[in-house]
C-alpha cells in the first residue's frame, strides 16, 4: 500500500500491550514490490522468524516457498509456509480451526505464532497473510504485509474476512499456520487425560503431519471438548487430517 493510506477497518491507534500478552516484539515487515508478486507469505513467515531470533531474508523464503507456480500467479499456499518452518528446526502445523478465537487466545498467550490466511479486503476473494500481532477481548491486530503493522480487526470483522466469499474464494476458510519452537514431547490433554501425539502420517503421501504446537490444537480426541481443529493439513502434499487414531 502506498504511505499514507489507510484501509478503513485501521483505526489510527496502536494496541496496548494486553495484560497478559505474551507474543511481544514481532519485528514488522513490508512485503517485497513487483516483480515478486504476492510475497505477503514470505513476508509473515521472515516476521515470525525474526520474533524467534531467526533472522532471514524475505526474498530468499520467498524464493524457497513460491513453489511451481512462481511464473503464473506467484502465491504461495499454508502448507509451504509450513514446510519451510519445519526445515528451520521449528514447530509448525496448518489446520482449519473449529474455534477460530479460541485457538488465537490459546496461542497469543502460550507464545505460539499465527500467521493467518484470510481474505485481502472485505470485499476481495484473494488470499493473503498476516501474523496476529495483538490479541484482546474483541478484537485483534495483526501484521499485514500490504496494509502495515497493527491492523485493527474486531472480531467480528476478523472472522468474517477469515472467511471465503459468496462466489468463490482463494481460501479454505479459517486456516492458519502456527509455529513456536521445536516441540516433540509427549502431551496429555488436560481435560479428557488423552495423549496427544506429536505427529500423524499423511494418508496420501505418507510423510508425517505435525500436530505441534499443541497449543494450537489442544486435544487430538474428536469428541474431546479441548480440541480445537477441524483439519490439520500437510506440509508436504496439503492433504487434510480430521481423525486421529
Ligand atoms: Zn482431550
Ligand atoms: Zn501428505
Amino acid at each position: 500500500m502506498s504511505a499514507g493510506r489507510r484501509p478503513a477497518d485501521t483505526e489510527k491507534r496502536l494496541p496496548t500491550p494486553s495484560r497478559n500478552s505474551t507474543v511481544t516484539g514481532i519485528p514488522y515487515q513490508q512485503q517485497l514490490s513487483a516483480p515478486y508478486g504476492r510475497t505477503c507469505g514470505a513476508a509473515a513467515l521472515a516476521m515470525v522468524y525474526a520474533s524467534l531470533g531467526l533472522p532471514d531474508c524475505q526474498k530468499a523464503v520467498w524464493s524457497q516457498i513460491a513453489g511451481e507456480d512462481k511464473d503464473v500467479r506467484r502465491t504461495t499456499g499454508s502448507f509451504r509456509l509450513a514446510r519451510h518452518a519445519l526445515d528451520r528446526g521449528l514447530s509448525a502445523a496448518v489446520l482449519q480451526a473449529a474455534r477460530p478465537w479460541d485457538t488465537l487466545a490459546s496461542c497469543w498467550f502460550t507464545g505460539a505464532r499465527v500467521i493467518l490466511n484470510h481474505r485481502l479486503r472485505p470485499d476481495s476473494p484473494l488470499g493473503h497473510f498476516s501474523v496476529l500481532a495483538g490479541f484482546d477481548d474483541d478484537e485483534v491486530f495483526v501484521h499485514d504485509p500490504q496494509f502495515g503493522p497493527f491492523r485493527r480487526l474486531t472480531r467480528d470483522r476478523l472472522l468474517r474476512l477469515w472467511l471465503p466469499s459468496a462466489g468463490g474464494s482463494e481460501i479454505v476458510g479459517h486456516v492458519l499456520v502456527a509455529i513456536a519452537s521445536r516441540d516433540d514431547q509427549p502431551n496429555r490433554c488436560d481435560s479428557c487425560g488423552a495423549m496427544v501425539p506429536a505427529q500423524v502420517g499423511c494418508g496420501r503421501c505418507g510423510n508425517l503431519v505435525p500436530l505441534r504446537p499443541v497449543a494450537a490444537l489442544g486435544c487430538s480426541k474428536r469428541d474431546c471438548g479441548a480440541r480445537l481443529w477441524k483439519y490439520v493439513f500437510c506440509p508436504c502434499c496439503d492433504f487434510p487430517t480430521g481423525e486421529v487414531e
